[in-house]
């Protein structure tokens, strides 16, 4: 009698102490981000990595009574999430990190940002974009209802190791949360392979029509017998109706189909899909292809848990630009169309939208190497600019700026550009005034801190 008392007390008085833990983590992490106000710097990672220094189980107490919804894959996290944000706001009553925060400190940060000082958080969902590595550790703590594994490629290898050992991480972190819903392209036979190696539920989405010639990069062979999967239909890159001949491992038939899309002349695009058998169409203004699959991903998850067409339909068509990342921006007397790229997939798809631009424009490639950016910049070799030479017809000038302006040139030099119309130049800052300054359509293609930095000056 006295034993269980004595541990019910503890019990209580356990639960007390991480009540006020988690209050002190919460205080913590609101002053540093205003400290960091105050000194002028919008920092993201601090203020969560304080608190959690502090209460290490933080996240687990904030997302107590907030539905989870996690957004991960290699190309168009930030987008996708936009996406998913504009649909679910009102009608889930959401919160997100919509600036790219995606590792643990960031996504506590912004938790906290929307919750009580006593870190009960004030939104009935969380939409939030996840680095592919962080998924275990964020998928622990938040025990999440849905996760988007929208694609996968090869990026910044040098942070992660292979990625086999990528996706066996993710396997294993969702077998540990079992009712967690995977929302997965079924056309990525790497998601797939998460997708049918573990228990949860799953809801496919895919694609019945091609998007754009992209060159497979990665994912020509299977991930369980190492046979080379055969294709009824390439979407985008390795992505399409894959089946190995050898095992039979192969794509699942989507419940979520994208049919069919039309340009209109407005910039825009008319998306046709089935959502469970149902008929619907969407307008989407970032109209470049890769999108598309962002957009269905998007619309999946939405139309899985509920919310009406309707909202999701109007969610989709406010969308417009997504700051840096895939923005249209006039300045001067010129447009500027920023395109962020860091890996050979991105580019390729960067690439094709140049090819379809039948106007006369000029084209910046920024190529930094911080630690943001993986230091490691060799994959420009296994990229295709070699279609550049497919658009010169339409190309003014190139300019290659960036810490690696002069391994980028190289690399454009090998892909047989004509050299006089490269031209290297060390300030983008000024380049970028020097052409809004007469009639130019711009596109800006590069990588991370080259991108932020620039677009943070102009
Ligand atoms: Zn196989």
């Amino acid at each position: 009698m006295i034993t269980i008392k004595a541990k019910k007390k503890k019990k209580g008085l356990g639960a007390a102490i991480n009540k006020f833990k988690v209050t002190l983590a919460c205080s913590a992490c609101k002053i540093t981000a205003r400290l960091l106000k105050i000194m002028g710097r919008n920092g993201t990672t601090l203020p969560g990595a304080v608190a959690l220094k502090i209460y290490p189980d933080v996240l687990t107490a904030l997302s107590e009574n907030t539905d989870v919804y996690l957004v991960t894959g290699t190309n168009g996290k930030t987008t996708l999430t936009h996406m998913l944000n504009s649909v679910a706001e009102k009608p889930l009553n959401s919160f997100s990190n919509l600036y790219g925060s995606n590792l643990a400190q960031g996504i506590t940060t912004v938790f906290i940002a929307n919750s009580t000082p006593t870190g009960k958080c004030k939104k009935k969902a969380a939409i939030l974009e996840c680095d592919e590595n962080t998924i275990p550790y964020i998928t622990k703590k938040t025990s999440p209802k849905g996760v988007i594994l929208n694609n996968f490629y090869k990026d910044q290898l040098d942070r992660y190791g292979d990625m086999n050992a990528l996706l066996d991480k993710l396997i294993a972190a969702f077998n540990a949360s079992p009712e967690t819903r995977l929302y997965t392209n079924a056309d990525c036979s790497f998601a797939s392979y998460i997708a049918q190696r573990v228990k949860n539920p799953v809801t496919y989405f895919g694609s019945e029509i091609p998007l754009a010639k992209v060159a497979i990069h990665e994912g020509m062979y299977c991930m369980k017998c190492g046979a080379k999967y055969e294709y009824d239909l390439r979407v985008l890159g390795h992505m399409g109706h894959f089946k190995c001949p050898k095992c039979g491992f192969s794509r699942k038939e989507p419940v979520y189909k994208l049919t069919g899309t039309s340009y209109l002349e407005d910039d825009s695009v008319l998306v046709k899909t089935l959502l469970k058998g149902k008929e619907r169409e969407f307008k989407l203004w970032l109209a470049d292809f890769y999108n598309i699959y962002n957009m269905l991903a998007a619309v999946t998850l939405a139309d899985d848990i509920g919310i009406k067409y309707e909202d999701i339909r109007s969610g989709i068509a406010k969308v417009k630009n997504v700051f840096w990342r895939t923005e249209k921006l006039n300045l001067g007397e010129s447009v500027f169309h920023f395109y962020l790229t860091k890996n050979p997939m991105g580019a390729d798809c960067n690439l094709n939208v140049l090819l379809n631009v039948k106007q006369p424009k000029s084209v910046i490639f920024g190529l930094n190497d911080n630690y943001a950016d993986g230091v490691d910049t060799s994959w420009i070799w296994d990229a295709n600019f070699e279609i550049v030479n497919d658009c010169l017809d339409f190309t003014r000038k190139i300019y290659v700026c960036g810490t690696r302006r002069y391994d980028m040139a190289l690399r454009l030099k090998y892909a047989g550009v004509p050299v006089n119309l490269i031209e290297i130049r060390d300030d983008e800052v000024k380049l970028v005034k020097e052409l809004s300054k007469e009639k130019n359509k711009v596109y800006i293609i590069g990588n991370y801190t080259f991108m932020f930095n620039l677009r943070k000056t102009v």
